[in-house]
């Protein structure tokens, strides 16, 4: 029986002039993400990519792959029939066997795209209800709450039957809305802000802070871990690793220790900014959440996006602990998180940090000290590798 996968576009169908970029990016992800698995067709038509794979044992995970692709709304694993309703009526019921010998209930929808065919959505329901019943008398028909719903779909060239219709990732194709860059730590939250920004198609490069010997090669291999785990959803990733052990000491030697925190963080931003250049990433992008810890209050938020010349994608910042961690164990991120490392955030912490820093007063902390030469040799020294997809 010929199966292939049924991929549909969500918010992407409402793009109007521009679907066709969307959508060719979009089928450029899928591709990409298909391609270790053998060789397929695509197609598209209707807000929809039809997907056959040359070899069928290798659906399930493709749907796998594919359920992390963003762009796509739904996904659905179908069964290709001529588009006349005999044929629907002869080869759905060997189809749906399985999961309809397993259910008590069940009903059947239908979507007829083509209004020329011949019979009307609610009569292809009636008939097929009819000889689903008659074939699996065990089942009852329930219109509210079925364990199973069959569709029937008159398309185009085709019709396709199906009962497994799955959640699509949501959002818009990565690389639809440009390029930002993450700055990524070991911690809970930063994953789940790259993730969230891809959603909505940006394309993510990740940057991570290193202060050897005070931070471990374990810690940094950590990072990488995340990159990887966050890869399938963003797309293969420019790693930047920026040594950074000379701006922390210095900040340590020579600014109060209150405000060493703040400091750092402007810091990363000023390294951040000038990669971010360099790579063509038109904003950054951070785990910060409004006063998850002292150097997210509103006030030490401002001090730091007063270094910032481009925008900052703080897609957590209203979101409790507790949401973030829902997500962040979705993405399968969290255990890797929780592992023990120590980060450069945690190497030099104040005790008493300034929990809402003045302006004017971490300028002048700042200024005591010209860190331009510094940054410009973070920047020099900066390595990048990529993270790929094909795991
Ligand atoms: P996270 O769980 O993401 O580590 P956090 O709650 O621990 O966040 P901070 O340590 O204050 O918060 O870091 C705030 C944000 O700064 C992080 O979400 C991340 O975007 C960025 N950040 C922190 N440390 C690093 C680092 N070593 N390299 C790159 N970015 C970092
Ligand atoms: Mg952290």
């Amino acid at each position: 029986m010929k199966e292939i996968i049924l991929a549909k576009y969500g918010e992407m169908a409402l793009k109007g002039l521009n679907k066709n970029g969307f959508e060719d990016i979009l089928l450029k992800n899928i591709r990409r993400r298909l391609k270790p698995l053998g060789s397929f067709t695509y197609a598209k038509a209707q807000s929809t990519i039809y997907i056959t794979p040359a070899e069928e044992d290798v659906l399930e995970d493709a749907m796998e792959r594919l359920g992390k692709v963003f762009g796509i709304a739904a996904l659905c694993r179908a069964l290709v029939c001529e588009k006349r309703f005999d044929s629907v009526a002869e080869r759905a019921p060997e189809y749906l066997e399985e999961v309809l010998s397993g259910a008590r209930t069940f009903k059947v929808e239908a979507k007829r795209s083509d209004k020329a065919f011949p019979m009307k959505s609610p009569e292809i329901c009636r008939e097929l209800g009819g000889i689903l019943l008659d074939k699996f008398p065990h089942l009852t028909v329930d219109v509210n709450h079925p364990e199973v719903i069959v569709t029937v779909e008159i398309r185009d060239t085709n019709a396709y039957v199906h009962a497994d219709r799955r959640p699509g990732a949501g959002g818009l194709p990565v690389g639809s809305s440009g390029r930002a860059l993450l700055l990524l730590s070991g911690g809970i939250d930063s994953p789940v802000a790259g993730y969230m920004m891809a959603k909505r198609g940006i394309c993510v490069s990740a940057i991570h802070f290193i202060s050897p010997p005070y931070t471990s090669e374990r810690a940094l291999l950590k990072v990488e871990t995340l990159a990887e785990k966050i890869v399938p959803y963003c797309g293969s990733m420019a790693f930047f690793c920026v040594p950074f052990t000379k701006i922390q000491e210095t900040i340590k030697d020579q600014c109060p220790e209150e405000l060493f925190t703040v400091i750092m963080r402007r810091l990363m931003m000023e390294v951040a900014q000038q990669i971010a250049d360099r790579e063509g990433c038109l904003a950054l992008i951070t785990g910060e959440s409004v006063g998850q810890v002292a150097s997210q209050t509103m006030q030490a938020l401002c001090a730091t996006d007063a270094v910032c010349r481009m925008p900052v994608f703080r897609p957590l910042i209203g979101m409790d602990k507790t949401e973030i961690i829902a997500i962040s164990r979705k993405i399968d991120t969290y255990d890797t998180s929780i592992e023990p490392y120590e980060d450069c955030c945690t190497v030099f912490t104040p005790r008493h940090p300034k929990v809402r820093p003045r302006l004017e007063d971490v300028e002048r902390a700042q200024g005591a000290f010209d860190f331009t030469e510094l940054v410009t040799e973070a920047v020099t020294n900066t390595t990048m590798k990529i993270i790929r997809t094909d795991f």
